[in-house]
């Protein structure tokens, strides 16, 4: 029976390696325990201690790479090895013919996500990237605003996170591995904001931080300007012992601020535009109404909308991608749109210039 017609409980479990058992690998065996629809194989790292800590936890441990590629069973490879080994790694699983998830950042560069997704269609497999911050909350929240037009013509969006250790000290402080905030979280926070917005960027200007490390950027700020006089700043940092809010964001009729991942924040809407009226406040320079916040009787103060998310969603439709039955929610022009735009950030602020006609459609 072909798998169209069968239903979901009576499909087998899809099977699913994890290459790289360190952190991120550990959160995808996890991942992989609690979703009905794959199956943990086993996984592939290359230090012991790793090794043994997947035999202790009753996990298949593969001798290498080699006894997982002759591993007939095994439809779906996830690769969460540090970031200079993901080319490598995923073009030698598909070329045996493996469906392949990449961790972010996919790949060093541009130049290296087009082999990998050329190597992709010259072997008929899948290959996607796991940008799972697509399920945080946070931006589920803004998502539906922006969705439901709740405040109005949206003209500027924050998004913004704040660390205060700087930029962690094992390979993602080093350029040599892919390192860098950019490449670590910008590339979420990126990846978020072009999904809901596939109008054209029209320029980005950016500077790039080296507060706690000279080798690579633990920080940055971009400053996006979209087709429509949408502007956007995206903003990374780790030296922030006071933390900016998450999400900013403004529309001609209210206000939407996320104050952090715990979802705290609120939605301000005005009331009563016509009552311009203000109750000055004092500065040095004199009395100011222009500035002065808004009396409570023209405005209405609500909270954050509710969202539905579940993360177990992602392995689920991969398991769907796999038998041919949805195509796989990350898609290759989302990717490689968000790698064009981490090029132009980097390209801005080595040039100290505005970088314009870099933008690739959404869905192409
Ligand atoms: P990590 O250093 O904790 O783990 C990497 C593991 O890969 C280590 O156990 C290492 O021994 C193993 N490894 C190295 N070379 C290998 C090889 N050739 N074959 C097999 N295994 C090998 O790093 P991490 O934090 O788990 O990050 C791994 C990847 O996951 C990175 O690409 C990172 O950006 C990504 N990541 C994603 C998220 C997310 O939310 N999507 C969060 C954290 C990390």
């Amino acid at each position: 029976m072909d798998a169209q017609k069968m239903t979901e409980k009576e499909l087998e479990p899809v099977k699913v390696a994890v290459v790289g058992y360190g952190g991120m690998g550990k959160w995808h065996t996890n991942r992989l325990d609690k979703c009905e629809a794959v199956e943990c194989a086993g996984i592939v790292d290359i230090k012991e201690d790793r090794k043994e800590l997947a035999r202790e936890l009753g996990r298949r441990v593969y001798r290498d790479l080699d006894e997982l590629l002759e591993d007939d069973e095994v439809k779906l490879v996830t690769v969460a090895t540090p970031n200079h080994l993901h080319k490598e790694l995923c073009i030698r699983l598909m070329e045996h013919g493996k469906n392949v998830i990449c961790e972010k950042p996919v790949a060093m560069n541009s130049a290296e996500l087009d082999e990998m997704i050329e190597t992709a269609n010259r072997c008929g497999v899948i290959f996607t990237v796991h940008q799972n911050r697509r399920w945080d909350k946070d931006f589920r929240i803004v998502k539906k605003l922006w969705e439901e037009n709740t405040l109005g013509r949206i003209f500027r969006i924050e998004s913004r996170t704040h660390g205060s250790r700087g930029i962690p000290g094992d390979w993602r402080n080093k350029k040599q591995y892919g390192g860098g905030m950019l490449m670590d979280w910008g590339v979420h926070l990126l990846d978020q904001l072009l999904l809901l917005l596939p109008q054209r960027i029209e320029s980005v200007y950016a500077q790039m931080t080296n507060v706690t490390n000279e080798d690579c950027d633990d920080g940055f700020t971009a400053q996006l300007k979209f087709e429509g006089d949408l502007c956007v700043e995206v903003q990374v940092s780790t030296s922030n012992f006071i933390a900016l809010p998450r999400w900013y964001v403004l529309g001609e009729n209210g206000t939407a601020l996320i104050q952090n991942f715990k979802l705290e924040g609120k939605i301000v809407m005005v009331s009563d535009w016509e009552n311009r009226d203000a109750v000055p406040v004092n500065t040095a320079a004199g009395l100011t109404k222009t500035m002065a916040p808004r009396t409570s009787d023209t405005i209405q103060e609500y909270p954050l909308p509710e969202v539905e998310s579940d993360i177990l969603d992602y392995y689920r439709n991969m398991a769907k991608a796999v038998r041919g039955l949805e195509q796989p929610i990350v898609t290759h022009a989302q990717v490689k749109r968000v790698f064009r735009l981490m090029e132009a950030i980097i390209q801005s602020h080595e040039t100290g210039e505005v970088v314009r006609d870099f933008d690739v459609p959404a869905n192409k």
